[in-house]
């Protein structure tokens, strides 16, 4: 199956459905879905009867070898790329080019505009990015190859942690265990949270040290083109004792009785998963989990501590459609991979987040990610 061939085909029948005889792709992401080219600066044109790549001389052979069925617009260097587009737009005599309208810069349509004058720019949001959201059988793949990759690296990392690792020192040595175990890099900067700074989602790492808390919150993946996307929240074997604990967690919640209650809000959220069911239902389903949780000890209306969205599409960008959020409008379909990602943050505790990688099937669910989701101890690990 020629999988490129197979998206390139559909978006020439998108354009059609628009009204545009041509369209324009800038994006290097939506380049790279299109073509399969991992280089960037170059530009993808659909027009009638061609498929051509706009790239400079840097990538001549990198196109030659990666995206060899495709024709090849190499620009002089004294041209830019969006002028080399521009030309071929005109030699094609398109009239009408759609362009990536929650992508494309002002400036850079402005100048497309003044090189064509004859072309009438419509501009089109979340086309290729509306492809993106169903997954082939490769790209499905991918992504688990990458969610294998962060799994060999969380586990090496949690092997090896020290009482005295600080944030910083954690999210240093998982981005290296990420590229050890495999990947071109981390998906985006780890989160690691200890104690009480878990209850800010998106904790920027300190000089806390492990020992500072008992419990640890580390959001991490791999990019391997194709990305991935995990949390676990831990108890830590180190921050038991309550002279440490006490440095950082006022509150003494148990942990197990909370983490309980965002394990049952996940597992509310995977049942609801299928084709055909809005996004927004799947985080009213793990909402409704929280809203009827009594937790013994802790006076809080859980459901007001949920504080973002459920999940997000993965694939190629780390966040990309389906939103899995209240407002989304989004329906899922089989193919989607989805993160599931309810969370509890708590100040003067600390969070509760647990993170897994989901490909919607055409009877339900299946989790692509395997490491444990049930409370455990870094030593279980
Ligand atoms: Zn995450
Ligand atoms: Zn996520």
């Amino acid at each position: 199956m020629n999988y490129l061939l197979q998206r390139r085909t559909t978006l020439a029948q998108l354009q059609k459905t628009h009204g545009v005889d041509a369209f324009l792709v800038t994006t290097p992401v939506n380049v790279s879905y299109l073509t399969g080219f991992t280089g960037e600066d170059s530009y993808y044109a659909s027009v009638p009867k061609h498929e051509i790549i706009v790239s400079d001389t840097r990538f001549e052979g990198q196109i030659a070898e990666e995206c060899g069925d495709l024709e090849a617009v190499i620009r002089p260097h004294t041209k830019t790329t969006l002028e080399a587009a521009a030309d071929v737009l005109t030699k094609a005599g398109a009239r009408t080019v759609g362009v990536e309208g929650n992508r494309i810069t002002l400036g850079e349509l402005e100048a497309l505009k003044a090189l064509t004058p004859k072309v009438t720019f419509v501009p089109l949001e979340g086309v290729v990015e509306g492809q993106r959201a169903v997954k082939d059988a490769s790209e499905v793949k991918r992504i688990e190859d990458a969610i294998r990759v962060a799994e060999r690296a969380f586990r090496m990392f949690v092997a090896t942690l020290r009482e005295a690792d600080t944030e910083k020192d954690m999210v240093d040595a998982l981005e290296g265990y990420v590229r050890r175990a495999g990947g071109r890099c981390s998906s985006f900067p780890p989160i690691v949270a200890v104690g009480e700074r878990g209850a800010l989602p998106h904790a920027p790492p300190t000089a806390k040290q492990l020992g500072d808390g008992s419990k640890l919150l580390v959001d991490w993946g791999a990019d391997l083109m194709y990305k991935s996307d995990l949390t676990r929240t831990l108890k830590s074997p180190f921050g038991t004792a309550p002279s440490r604990r006490n440095k950082m967690e006022r509150v003494g919640y148990r942990f197990d009785d909370l983490y309980k209650v965002v394990l049952d809000a996940q597992n509310a959220a995977l049942a609801a998963i299928r084709p055909g069911v809005k996004a927004r239902e799947v985080d009213a389903a793990a909402r409704k989990v929280f809203a009827s949780a009594q937790v013994k000890g802790v006076d809080l209306k859980l459901a007001d501590y949920f504080t973002h969205g459920l999940g997000h599409g993965l694939g190629l960008e780390v966040h990309e459609a389906p939103k899995v959020r209240a407002n989304s409008e989004d329906v899922l379909e089989a193919g989607m991979v989805i993160t599931v990602e309810p969370g509890l943050y708590l100040p003067g505790w600390g969070g509760i987040r647990i993170e897994d990688d989901v490909l919607v099937t055409h009877d339900g669910c299946r989790l692509l990610s395997t490491l444990p989701r049930e409370p455990s101890t870094l030593a279980m690990i």
